[in-house]
């Protein structure tokens, strides 16, 4: 069978790739899927009881990238939804990211910014060369903040102490001294009204896309014809593991449903310090939808499993270098995404990267 393109993957990488193709080019694309849905891991669904959950953990759309709001604005409205996240530390919901109100409830003070400032100076280490992410808050905010609020939970997530993880991943984490407890402070932020799912769906509506879902891209590839493959999927399986099998932290979802209306006082609540998981999202206030139960998830990080994070050490790095050395020499192969680029993308920098390779690389 003969198409213009081939995409591995129907997560948003793949999906916005071949809209594109579809719609601007008007050519046909076939997606191959091994799941047996759309959206990747952005997909949501509703469970038994109705509650409408995201199966692969909590997602926040949030963005300054104009572009690419404007974009997934095509395919979805928006709830202006403002994520919050609370911290159980030392018996407190505190607000995380690190804010005024954290120090100040944290510690029974009344500080102003200016004065949280100070506070956060006085107790900041001296640390000439900032290589880790423990040097990326000891030199902030200092001891006793880091072990309250980062160490152990970057050693929950990752299995890693901080000082063996580059600065990549708690730079993500704002520490700030003003009042604003938003989670993220990005321009767009929102909620697709009705659900992710739904907006992936609309993304592939046009004839020109088919879908073959519950596929391994190697079960048919080589029954197909195409210019081009757009591949989203791992690239050490692409390349048969030649390099070794690069390493992915996993998290085990946990949901459970109740029987009353609000579990937590926030969508999100990390728990640095106590219990096995990380965090609880409970759905309903990511969602609002309305329901006389709630779902909520916990998530238990471990070393099995479904690829999620890209390990981000220099050994995995070193690794991927190899691969990435292949992958430059493809002519007929693009590569795509957070599992074929093996590195962490938030929604926006996927899309704004499929984005850029069809106006670089596609529509010339
Ligand atoms: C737990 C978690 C929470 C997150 N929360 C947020 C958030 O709040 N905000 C945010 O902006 N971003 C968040 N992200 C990031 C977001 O999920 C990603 O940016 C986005 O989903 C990446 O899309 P993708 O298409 O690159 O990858 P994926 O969504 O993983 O899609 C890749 C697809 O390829 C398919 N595939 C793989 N191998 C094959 C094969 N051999 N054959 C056929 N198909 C194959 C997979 O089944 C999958 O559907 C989160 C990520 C995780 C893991």
């Amino acid at each position: 069978m003969r198409f213009d393109y081939v995409v591995v993957g129907a997560g948003l990488a793949g999906l916005t790739i071949a809209e594109r193709i579809a719609g601007v080019l008007d050519k046909k694309v076939l997606i191959i899927e091994k799941r047996g849905h759309i959206g990747g891991t952005v997909y949501d669904s509703y469970n038994e009881e109705g509650v409408l959950i995201h199966n692969y953990g909590p997602h926040i759309f949030h963005t300054n990238d104009k572009e690419v709001y404007d974009y997934l604005s095509r395919f979805t409205k928006w709830n202006d939804f403002w994520h919050r996240v609370l911290s159980y530390v030392d018996g407190n919901l505190v607000p995380m990211p690190i804010t005024v109100e954290t120090v100040n409830k944290l510690y029974n003070l009344n500080l102003s910014s200016f004065e949280v400032e100070d506070f956060f100076k006085k107790y900041a280490v001296d640390i000439p060369e900032v290589k880790t992410s423990k040097d990326v808050v000891l030199c902030r905010v200092g001891e006793e903040i880091y072990h309250k609020f980062f160490e152990n939970y970057t050693k929950k997530q990752w299995g890693l102490d901080p000082a063996e993880i580059d600065t990549s991943v708690i730079s993500r984490i704002p520490i700030r001294t003003n009042r604003d407890t938003r989670y993220f402070a990005d321009r767009y932020q929102g909620m697709p009204r009705h659900g992710y799912t739904k907006m992936c769906e609309n993304m592939v509506k046009n004839p020109n896309i088919k879908l073959l879902l519950n596929t391994d891209y190697k079960e048919v590839i080589d029954e197909l014809e195409y210019d081009a493959l757009i591949y989203t999927g791992p690239t050490d399986y692409f390349y048969d593991y030649k390099y070794g099998k690069m390493a992915y932290r996993s998290i085990r979802f946990e949901f459970e449903t109740f029987d009353c209306d609000s579990y937590q006082e926030a969508p999100v609540v990390n728990y640095p310090n106590d219990y096995d998981f990380t965090r609880i999202t409970e759905f309903k206030k990511l969602t609002w939808q309305k329901h006389d139960k709630t779902t909520i998830l916990k998530e238990f990080p471990n070393s099995d499993g479904e690829p999620y994070y890209p390990f981000p050490t220099a050994e995995y790095k070193e690794q991927f270098a190899k691969y990435r050395a292949e992958m430059e020499k493809e002519t007929k192969v693009f590569f795509l995404g957070r599992l074929a680029e093996y590195r962490y993308y938030n929604m926006d920098a996927v899309v704004r990267s499929a984005l850029d390779l069809f106006k670089e690389k596609l529509a010339k």
